[in-house]
C-alpha cells in the first residue's frame, strides 16, 4: 500500500483510500495495536502527530511477560539477517532493568517498516491530524500540522476506515473529535486504587557494598517496595537480576532507588540535603530487604552509565501528580447507526504515571486484546470489562502491594500529612 510519509491521497488524486483500521497516535499502544492487527491481513493506517524521531527518554520497567511479547515479535528472524539494532534490542530486553521508551518506539517501528517492506498493508502519516471522524460515512479527515503547531484546512485530504483506534495517549484528541460527531461523552472516573495524589518522586542511581567487602547475600524474593513512614520507596532489582548477582558472587550491586517525597523536599532543600537524605532512606530501604547477615552496608551514588557525562551523579527528582482516571467504555459502536467502531488504547483509556500505572504494559495487553477483538475472537460486549481487568492487573499498586495493599493505601492516605510536617527536622537530622 502507501510507503511512509505520505499522504493517502498522494497516492491516488481521485480515490478516497480505504482502510480496515485508522490509529490516532504512534505510541507503544499504537504501534502495538498495528503490528498485532496487520499479522492478522488487517490494512491498517496510522496518523502521528510527530516525526520520525523517537525522543522520549523515561526508563520503562518491563515485566517478563512483556519482555517476552517483544522478543517473540522477532523469534522467528533468521540471526543472519537481522538488523544489528534489532540484536542490540534483544540484548538489552535480556539484561537491562530498564529500557528506554524511545528504544522501545524505535523497536515497534522497525518491525513496522519490516512489515511493511515484506508487503503488508501499513501506511504512516508523519506531522499530521485527524480534523473530523464521520462515523456513520466511517470517513475521517486529516491534514499536515505546521512547524507553528497550526494546521490549515485548505490542504486536508480524507480516507474511509471501519474500526478508529485512539492512542495518541492522554491528549485524547480522536475521541475528543468522536464525542463531536455522535454527541456520546466518555467519563472519565478516578480510579480508586489510586489514593496518593501530589505525590513527587526523587530518583537516583544507587551502588551498594558490603563493608567488610564479602559478597552479598541476597534475599529470594524481588528487593523492590518498602513503605516507610507512610511513603513508597522502590528499588529495580528484579528476581532475574538477583539470581545474576548471586551466581556472580557480587560484592557491589548498581541499581535504581525510587521514593516519593513531600512537596518541601523539592522546594525547601538543597541538592547536598537532598542527596545525603535520599542516600540514607535507600540505605535504610536495602539494609530491610536484605538478609541480616550482610551486615552494614555503603551507598553511594552511581553514574548510570558512561553516556550520561555531566549528567552522572546526579539525583534526578520528577515531580508529578499520581491522578489516575480511567474511561467508563472503552469500545464505542452503534452498528444500527454507524459503520465504524471505536476503540480507546493506552493512555487514551487510562492515564497512568510510571509509578502508579503500568502505562507501557497496558499498551501492550490492550494491542492484544485489540487483536483479539477484531478477528472476533473477543465478543465486543465484554471488551471494556476486560481491559480494565487487564488494567487492574498490570497496575504497578496491586503487583507491588498483593500483600500489602491496605497497609500501603492506609500509610499514604493517613500518615503523608504527618511525613510532610516533620519533613523539615528530618532533613536537619540528616545534615547536622
Ligand atoms: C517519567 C515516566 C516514567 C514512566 N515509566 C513507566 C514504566 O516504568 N512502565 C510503564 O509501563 N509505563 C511508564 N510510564 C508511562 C508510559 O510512558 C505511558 O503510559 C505510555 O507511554 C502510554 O502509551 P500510549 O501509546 O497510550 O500513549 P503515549 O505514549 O502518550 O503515545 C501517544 C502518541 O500519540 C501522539 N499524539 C498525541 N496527540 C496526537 C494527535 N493530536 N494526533 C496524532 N497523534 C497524537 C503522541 O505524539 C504520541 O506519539 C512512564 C511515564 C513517565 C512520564
Amino acid at each position: 500500500m502507501l510507503s511512509q510519509n505520505t499522504s493517502s491521497s498522494d497516492s491516488s488524486q481521485t480515490q478516497t483510500p480505504i482502510y480496515d483500521v485508522l490509529i490516532s497516535g504512534m505510541g507503544p499502544a499504537g504501534l502495538t495495536a498495528a503490528i498485532e492487527l496487520i499479522n492478522s491481513g488487517k490494512s491498517v493506517v496510522i496518523i502521528t502527530n510527530r516525526s520520525q524521531q523517537f525522543l522520549r527518554v523515561q526508563g520503562i520497567s518491563l515485566s517478563e511477560e512483556k519482555r517476552k511479547y517483544l522478543a517473540d515479535m522477532i523469534s522467528t528472524i533468521d540471526k543472519s539477517i537481522m538488523t544489528e539494532n534489532d540484536k542490540k534490542f534483544l540484548i538489552s530486553l535480556n539484561q537491562d532493568i530498564t529500557i528506554s521508551l524511545k528504544e522501545i518506539e524505535k523497536f515497534l517501528y522497525r518491525q513496522l517498516l519490516r512489515h511493511q517492506t515484506e508487503g503488508k498493508s501499513i501506511s504512516l502519516i508523519f506531522e499530521s491530524e485527524l480534523k473530523q471522524i464521520d462515523l456513520k460515512k466511517g470517513e475521517a479527515t486529516f491534514g499536515r500540522i505546521h512547524a507553528d503547531g497550526q494546521s490549515t484546512n485548505h490542504d486536508l485530504k480524507s480516507l474511509f476506515f471501519t474500526h478508529l483506534i485512539c492512542a495518541d495517549g492522554k491528549n485524547r484528541h480522536a475521541l475528543s473529535l468522536v464525542e463531536k460527531n455522535t454527541g456520546k461523552l466518555i467519563n472519565f472516573t478516578p480510579d480508586p486504587n489510586s489514593s496518593a495524589h501530589h505525590v513527587y518522586h526523587a530518583n537516583v542511581y544507587v551502588c551498594a557494598k558490603r563493608k567488610d567487602n564479602k559478597p552479598f547475600i541476597l534475599p529470594k524474593l524481588d528487593f523492590n517496595s518498602v513503605v516507610q513512614e507512610g511513603l513508597l520507596s522502590f528499588t529495580s532489582l528484579n528476581r532475574r537480576h538477583l539470581r545474576k548477582h548471586e551466581n556472580e558472587g557480587t560484592t557491589t550491586i548498581k541499581f535504581i532507588y525510587a521514593t516519593e517525597v513531600p512537596l518541601y523536599f523539592r522546594d525547601n532543600s538543597n541538592e547536598i540535603e537532598r542527596k545525603k537524605y535520599i542516600l540514607e532512606k535507600a540505605k535504610e530501604t536495602i539494609v530491610a530487604m536484605l538478609p541480616p547477615e550482610n551486615g552494614d552496608i555503603e551507598i553511594s551514588v552511581a553514574a548510570p552509565s558512561k553516556k550520561y557525562g555531566l549528567a552522572k551523579d546526579k539525583l534526578k527528582l520528577t515531580f508529578f501528580e499520581s491522578h489516575l482516571e480511567e474511561a467508563d467504555q472503552v469500545i464505542i459502536q452503534d452498528l444500527n447507526l454507524w459503520n465504524a467502531t471505536v476503540i480507546l488504547s493506552g493512555d487514551n483509556c487510562r492515564t497512568s504515571n510510571y509509578q502508579l500505572g503500568h502505562g507501557v504494559l497496558d499498551a501492550f495487553s490492550h494491542a492484544v486484546s485489540i487483536g483479539k477483538l477484531l478477528n472476533k475472537e473477543i465478543d465486543p460486549d465484554n471488551y471494556t470489562g476486560m481491559v480494565k481487568a487487564l488494567n487492574q492487573k498490570n497496575s504497578m499498586r496491586s503487583q507491588l502491594f498483593d500483600a500489602k495493599k491496605d497497609v500501603a493505601a492506609q500509610a499514604l492516605n493517613e500518615k503523608a500529612e504527618r511525613v510532610a510536617k516533620s519533613f523539615p527536622s528530618m532533613l536537619k537530622q540528616s545534615s547536622s
